[in-house]
């Protein structure tokens, strides 16, 4: 069976897939709540739910998406009819992370399987029922030859990298993403790095301050602040922080109520070494709300922090965790010099009423996507590229460009046999004038 030019067969390992899933989903989000204690509301909206989505959209699409588009020819080869030719790169090698661990690795794998490839899906280790779980889904759904799930740890993961892939898609830190760049480059494999930054949240004087409070306590503490897009600080104008930090306590208990700890609604921090290292991030001098934690529950409370150094240990990489730090701005020369002080970010946010301020912050820095008066909610339109920049990544997927991503691009020229135009052969005597003319016109 090829995998390749068999999309009838493509097609129908996917419905196997969505088949298979909507049968195990009340064990993904139980896995999901063991792992990390996720909430069940988010488990469904940001992982079984988008991950069926995502599936219907491309089972729907698939045909269409596969088809070879034709484009305008050139004047230049008249007559021809050109098309470009979607080819799967053949064996794709999945890289995912913990923190939304069951849509990072089923989602690119499903648009991989759309595209015709076979492929190895490495998922985290940090999320071992989950990886379970997404392990049986695969081997109910795939011939072995097609599809793979490999689960374990780093050892694991560069085992596979030391391998040779056509494709290699890989979503994690930035740390990790040079190691996979790296064993890439090695053999030329194409790569998709999906990673991380420090994402700011701009609020100027004319922010609608309460509905920004509601709509950042949502995008940083979902997932309790394991979110790759989450708000990762916040850069106030300064006259505007004090009455801000008192909407966003104010939201932070109506989400969560008076003690976190009790919500069904808090995850918690995925485990131990990365509780020890956002605790160590809370400096207690400058907490202004939250900063409660308890290391056997792995529980670490909304925390806000009232940040004035840029050069403060939580200033220095990804938080990561539901800790904010609130920096503030007196003008644009300052704000610009804090937010360029750092690597280019996954996601950027601006709050604001003035339409100029907003467009000139969003064209002015460089990052991989976000929102003028919201936060994390780009991710959900699958027309909108979804990626990094610089640091924070290489290359970018969702919706068709997902299926592009792991299809490599064939430029057909079908050239017509009825005419055969001498202009472009030798000798080029007296050619040369008609030649520039035509050039001109392209
Ligand atoms: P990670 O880089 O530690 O791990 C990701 C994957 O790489 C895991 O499968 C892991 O087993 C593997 N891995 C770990 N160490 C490795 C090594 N030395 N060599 C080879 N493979 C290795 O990332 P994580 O902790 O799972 O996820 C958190 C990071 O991912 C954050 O930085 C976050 O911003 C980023 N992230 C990005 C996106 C995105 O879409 N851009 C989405 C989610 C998370």
């Amino acid at each position: 069976m090829s995998y390749k030019t068999n999309i009838g067969y493509r097609k129908e390992t996917l419905i196997k897939l969505l088949n298979t899933i909507i049968l195990h989903e009340d064990e993904v989000i139980q896995a999901l709540q063991n792992d990390f204690n996720k909430p069940i509301f988010e488990a469904v909206l940001t992982e079984t739910n988008y991950v069926i989505a995502d599936l219907k959209d491309t089972i729907k699409n698939l045909q269409r998406w596969a088809k070879p588009k034709k484009v305008l020819p050139s004047i230049l080869n008249f007559p021809s009819t050109d098309s470009i030719y979607k080819e799967p790169y053949g064996k794709v090698l999945i890289i995912a992370p913990w923190n939304y661990p069951f849509q990072l690795a089923l989602c690119p794998l499903i648009s991989a399987v759309a595209a015709g490839n076979q492929v190895v899906l490495k998922p985290s280790e940090l999320t071992p029922k989950t990886s379970e779980v997404i392990a049986k889904i695969i081997l109910k759904s795939f011939d072995k030859n097609h599809v793979e799930v490999v689960e374990g740890g780093a050892e694991v993961s560069q085992g596979l990298l030391s391998q040779r892939w056509d494709y290699i898609f890989f979503t994690g830190s930035v740390a990790v993403g040079k190691i996979v760049a790296m064993a890439a480059a090695k053999n030329l494999t194409p790569v998709t790095l999906e990673l991380g930054g420090k994402n700011p949240c701009i609020i100027d004087e004319t922010a609608n301050l309460k509905l920004a409070a509601k709509r950042i306590v949502w995008g940083k503490f979902i997932n309790a602040g394991q979110t790759c897009i989450a708000p990762d600080y916040i850069l106030i104008q300064k006259d505007m922080k004090t009455h801000f930090i008192e909407y966003l306590k104010v939201e932070i208990t109506n989400a969560y109520g008076k003690n976190p700890s009790l919500s069904p609604d808090f995850a918690r921090i995925v485990n131990t070494k990365n509780w020890l290292r956002l605790a160590n991030l809370i400096d207690e001098t400058k907490v202004i709300f939250g900063g409660q934690t308890d290391i056997e529950n792995r529980y670490i409370s909304p925390t806000l922090i009232d940040e004035s150094d840029t050069d403060s240990l939580i200033m220095q990489e990804e938080i990561f965790g539901p800790i904010l730090p609130i920096l503030s701005y007196e003008n644009e020369t300052e704000l610009s010099s804090v937010i360029s002080k750092y690597e280019k970010p996954l996601a950027l946010y601006v709050f604001s009423e003035n339409k100029s301020f907003s467009k000139k912050i969003i064209t002015q820095f460089s990052f991989g996507g976000g929102c003028i008066n919201d936060t994390v909610v780009h991710f959900s339109n699958k027309r909108l590229p979804f990626g990094g920049v610089g640091h924070s990544g290489i290359g970018a997927y969702h919706g068709s460009l997902s299926f592009d991503v792991f299809s490599h691009e064939k430029g057909i020229v079908k050239k017509a046999n009825w005419l055969d135009l001498t202009l472009r052969y030798a000798p080029y005597t007296g050619k040369l004038t008609l030649i520039k003319n035509i050039l001109k016109w392209l």
